[in-house]
Formats: structure tokens, sequence, C-alpha cells
């Protein structure tokens, strides 16, 4: 089974890109960190793959959940063949940005390192800045807008 861990800071968009790559809203969708704690899974299908997509709560969130998280985001990571590391780069990366990014890179899973909320191609220039994470091209998308979704999804079969 095809397995793909979604992860990030809170607020960056994870949810919405579940739900709408899984095709259903059933992530919860909010405008303030911290709503989803479990992980959550859901099957999406890609060119006759059946990918199973997990949610994952907001990392480095500096309240009291922060640990569990990051503890349920590494169970969920585990047996993935890859991990989209959603980013909202419309602000300057902050140095959470880089402990998760640090973190990411001790575990040793192929990373796709996705700029969400690239609502359109206006804003393709918040981008430059993601190559610093240090995980090659950043992706842009727009979850709302369901816009840069099949590029992503053909960057994730290279790792099927
Ligand atoms: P999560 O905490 O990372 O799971 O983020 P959510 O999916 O709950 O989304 C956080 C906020 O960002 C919500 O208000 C969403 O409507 C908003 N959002 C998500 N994706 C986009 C996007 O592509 N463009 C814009 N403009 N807003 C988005
Ligand atoms: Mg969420």
């Amino acid at each position: 089974m095809h397995k793909v861990a979604i992860v990030g800071r809170p607020n960056v968009g994870k949810s919405s890109l579940f739900n709408r790559l899984v095709g259903r809203r059933e992530a919860v969708v909010a405008d303030f960190p911290g709503v989803t704690r479990d992980a959550k899974e859901g099957v999406m299908l890609y060119q006759n793959h059946r990918i199973v997509l997990i949610d994952t709560g907001g990392l480095w969130s500096g309240d009291e959940w922060e640990e569990a998280i990051r503890q349920k985001a590494e169970w969920a990571m585990e047996g993935a063949q890859c991990v989209i590391f959603v980013l909202d780069p419309r602000d300057d990366l902050s140095a959470a940005d880089y402990e998760v990014a640090e973190w990411l890179r001790r575990l040793g899973k192929p990373v796709i390192v996705v700029a969400n909320k690239i609502d359109n191609p206006k804003h393709d220039a918040y981008l430059a800045e993601l190559w610093g994470l240090g995980f090659g091209e950043p992706l842009p998308v727009s979850a709302e807008h369901a816009r840069g979704l099949d590029d992503l999804m053909d960057r994730v079969l290279d790792y099927l």
C-alpha cells in the first residue's frame, strides 16, 4: 500500500490540501491553529495508484500539544514512501520552519516541499526562499483553488 504523510506548521493548509486530494471534506479546516491533533487517513486514486494520505497536526505549535503532535506525525511517517511538507510562503520563513526541516532531515524520508496558498501565478515569487530548506525545488499549489495538484501528485509518483 502506498502511503504519503502531509506535515507542516499550524494553519498552512495541510487539512485543506488533504481534503482536496481525497476529494471529500473529511479533515477539519479552521482559521486558527491546532485543530487537527490526531492523524487522519484518507484514500485517493491517482493514475491507477491507490494512495493512503495522512493529515497530521500542526508542528512546532509552541503549545502543550507540541510534543504529542510531533510523536503522532512520526508514527504517521512510518512506512510512508514520501512526505509532503506544506508551507505558507507568503510570510518569511521562521526559525520554526527551519526546525521542522531539520527534524524531517533526521527522519530521512524523501520530502516534497509544497508552497500552499499560491492562489495565482503572481505569487510564484514567494517560492525562492523555500529552496533554502534544502529539499530541492518547491512546488506551488493552492488547496483552495485546486492549483498545482497534478504536478504535486506526479512528484509523489516518483517515490512510489
Ligand atoms: P492546517 O492547520 O495546516 O490543517 O490548515 P487548514 O487546512 O485548516 O487551513 C488554514 C487556513 O488556511 C484556513 O482558513 C484555510 O481556508 C486557509 N487556506 C488553506 N488553503 C488555502 C489556499 O490555497 N489559499 C488560501 N488563500 N487560503 C488557504
Ligand atoms: Mg489541519
